[in-house]
């Protein structure tokens, strides 16, 4: 598309423009976009203030609910972290009680030991009694 000639507000050469608000040659553009900006920032200080004050308030806005966010994320995190210990302990002493019940021949060699010894020493201490303590 191209649109009817222009005459640039900077040099005053004229120049086939790419878009019908274009009002400076390709030479003069930067230049001019920067001279448009300084009279804007000179004229308009009130608006510019307003709108710095807005995204500050923005950013601290923003900045509180992320901490309000973070303190949330935090207190689940503590709270799952609490809850998988205690799924952890109780899976643990399940496992545990589990390992103990299946351990049959350990118990039967306990009791076994322990009969074995009382028997010995009943039979150590029968025989002192019928032979006599002393020689
Ligand atoms: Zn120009």
């Amino acid at each position: 598309m191209t649109y009817k000639t222009k005459r640039c507000e900077v040099c005053g050469q004229y120049y086939a423009p790419n878009s019908p608000t274009q009002k400076y040659c390709m030479e003069c553009r930067v230049a001019g976009r920067k001279a448009q900006n300084a009279v804007y920032r000179r004229t308009h200080k009130v608006e510019i203030a307003a709108s710095r004050a807005a995204y500050r308030r923005a950013e601290r806005n923003k900045a509180a609910a992320d901490v309000i966010i973070r303190k949330a994320e935090s207190d689940r995190a503590t709270a799952a972290g609490k809850k998988a210990v205690e799924d952890y302990k109780q899976e643990e002493y399940k496992r545990r009680m589990a390992r103990n019940a299946d351990d049959w021949f350990g118990r039967f060699l306990m009791v076994f030991c322990w009969v074995a010894a009382v028997a010995i020493l009943g039979v150590g201490v029968w025989a002192m009694v019928v032979n006599g303590v002393s020689k």
